[in-house]
């Protein structure tokens, strides 16, 4: 993504750079909008820049929608790429990249299946070289804030367990350039949250178009709710563009009001809280931060 340098700006000049900037790092085509897509939204709106690194196109994923399900391999990679670009539009993110390009790293498929064992999937990368792919992004972007998963991927998939170490060690070699990212945050949720809102859930489950819920295990990232060191709140039309982006990912997720399911059928709520935990730099204040930027000034 390069902008029109503006005119007073020498040339070879690097373009002007946004006050803030937001590095996130994803295994797949919708783990940001499950994850992330109010956090997006909120600072998209604001003029932050908002990139997003997604490391595989996740062409083995299952298909939930009948009329789709002949896609697989690359088709349904090509094709979860126009969900990415659909759902990017509905979160105002106009910077995102698949990391080396897309195609340069397989989806892994689940923890323990064959498909662990292709040389071309992100399980098999080498993490500095990865690392390195990444690190261009952060050389040109300098990003004051990465945010990413905890070291089990939240939940254990091969891919999201690499992209931590891939998004991690790039945090480092840009460190050790000397231009380090003021903030590192791992997505969370408050176990006490998750379990009210599996309590509604439980409670709306008749209404819904799914037949079971799934339950506080299934989340990615619970953790003890003293863990949890900042919550971005879903304000004005973040959480209606959250679930816009959601929807764009139709392949893989359905939506129902404040509630969606994964292939495997299995209700679970739609945040529209997002919660993270603070991993590297410094945490502003006694009680949990409002800002992933907090803390951080505007630097050029
Ligand atoms: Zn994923």
């Amino acid at each position: 993504m390069t902008e029109p340098p503006s005119p007073d700006v020498r040339p070879g000049a690097a373009p002007p750079r946004r006050a803030r900037r937001l590095l996130l790092v994803h295994a797949h085509p919708d783990d940001e909008s499950i994850n992330n897509g109010v956090t997006m939204a909120r600072y998209a709106a604001e003029g932050a820049h908002v990139t997003l690194v997604t490391c595989t196109l996740g062409e083995r994923g299952e298909v939930i929608p009948p009329e789709l399900a002949h896609l697989g391999g690359a088709a349904l990679g090509e094709h979860r790429l126009g969900e990415l670009t659909a759902a990017m539009r509905a979160l105002g993110v106009d910077d995102f990249r698949l990391l080396g390009g897309p195609g340069r790293y397989a989806d892994s498929g689940m923890m323990g299946l064959p498909d662990n064992d292709d040389p071309g999937c992100l399980w098999q990368a080498d993490v500095d070289q990865a690392a390195g792919l990444l690190l261009d992004v952060v050389r040109e972007v300098r990003p004051q804030v990465l945010v990413t998963y905890d070291p089990d991927g939240g939940y254990g998939h091969p891919d999201h367990i690499q992209a931590h170490r891939i998004a991690m060690r790039a945090a480092e070699l840009a460190a050790a350039e000397g231009h380090p990212i003021a903030k590192v945050y791992w997505n969370r949720v408050p176990r006490s949250t998750a379990e009210s809102a599996f309590a509604r859930l439980r409670e709306e489950l008749p209404g819904l178009p799914f037949a079971e819920a799934a339950g506080v295990r299934d989340v990615p990232g619970v953790v003890d709710d003293e863990r949890i060191t900042t919550e971005i709140r879903g304000e004005g039309t973040a959480p209606a563009a959250k679930a816009a982006a959601m929807r764009a990912h139709a392949t893989q997720i359905e939506v129902a009001g404040e509630f969606f399911a994964l292939s495997n059928e299995l209700a679970q709520p739609l945040f529209t809280t997002e919660y993270y935990e603070l991993v590297r730099g410094e945490r502003t204040g006694a009680g949990r931060e409002d800002d992933l930027f907090a803390g951080i000034g505007e630097t050029p």
